[in-house]
Formats: structure tokens, sequence, C-alpha cells
């Protein structure tokens, strides 16, 4: 590492260049009253630099929202290889970021098909209850709210019998 200017004013900061070190710490505060780190390559205050990343990134929006990089990894793989080979460091974490999408869709669809076996139940009842006349209601086999268990807002929990029979068993648990 060959940098301009050296030596510099700063006696820290040429003592870390010299001990191979990348930032420093200054004895006189940045122009903001930091007395955090400064690189030692361009002298650069850290806690001043980390803010004004910050503040560029929630100004475009750029690299900050979830959607827009879901989005960039979904349409650039070949660059995400690129980038991975490049930035070992990083492939665990897109790793982790990949499975937790995955995931995410397969519940996504795994809740929609259960969604739409409840509302079959409900479809049916109504079905019967047309039909025959006969108030019909969906069951809860095992009670959401029984007294000894509570049964779940399930598909597998769920049955099509008479408002009647329903009345008659309340919460309670019919085996
Ligand atoms: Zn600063």
């Amino acid at each position: 590492m060959t940098l301009l200017g050296f030596p510099w004013k700063s006696e820290a900061r040429n003592a870390a260049y010299e001990a191979g070190q990348t930032h420093y710490i200054e004895v006189a505060p940045c122009r903001n009253g930091h007395f955090g780190l400064r690189r030692v390559k361009d002298g650069q205050c850290q806690t001043c630099n980390r803010a004004s990343v910050k503040k560029w990134r929630s100004k475009t929006g750029y690299k900050t929202d979830p959607e827009y990089l879901r989005k960039w990894r979904a349409q650039n793989p070949d660059l995400l290889k690129i980038h991975e080979a490049n930035r070992p460091e990083h492939k665990l974490k897109l790793k982790r970021i990949r499975n937790a999408e995955r995931r995410r869709r397969i519940s996504e669809v795994k809740c929609e098909k259960m969604k739409s076996e409840i509302m079959a139940f409900y479809i049916e009842a109504q079905r019967l209850t047309e039909e025959t006349g006969i108030p019909h209601e969906v069951d809860h086999i095992i009670p959401i709210n029984g007294k000894t268990m509570c049964g779940l807002h399930v598909p597998s929990n769920l049955r099509v019998i008479t408002q009647e029979e329903n009345r008659r068993k309340g919460n309670r648990l019919e085996i």
C-alpha cells in the first residue's frame, strides 16, 4: 500500500500506516466532533462515512429495499454467481437468504392450499343448507375453545354437520 501525501500531518495515521493497519484513532475529533476510527488511506472519519452512506442509500432506496434486492437476485443469477465467487464471505449470507425465500414461498403455497380447503367446507355447508332446507354448519371436530383441549382451524379438524347437531354438541368433544 503506497499512498499519496505520506507522511501525513497526523502521527497516529503515520504510525498506523507503518504498522500495516487500515484504521487509526485521531487525537482530535473530526469536523463533526467524532472521536471514532478513521481510515488510514484517506483519513476519513468512519462515523461520518457510515452516516453519509446510510443517508445516500435511504435517499436513493438503492440496495436497502428487500423487494428490490429479491428482484435483482431473481433477474441476475449470473451476476450473483460472480459476486459469490468474488466475495466468499457473502456466500453463506446469500445461501441463508435463498433458503428463507424458498421457505417463504413454500409456506405461502401451503397456506393458500389450506385456505381453499377450509373454504370448501363452508361452501359445502351452504350447498347442503340450500339443497335440504336444513341449516348446516362447519364444525370443529376438536372444539377451538374446548374445556380440555384446543382444536385448530385446519381442514383435518373440520366437517359439515347440521346446525341442530352442532348446537347439541356445543363445545364438547364427541368420540
Ligand atoms: Zn466524523
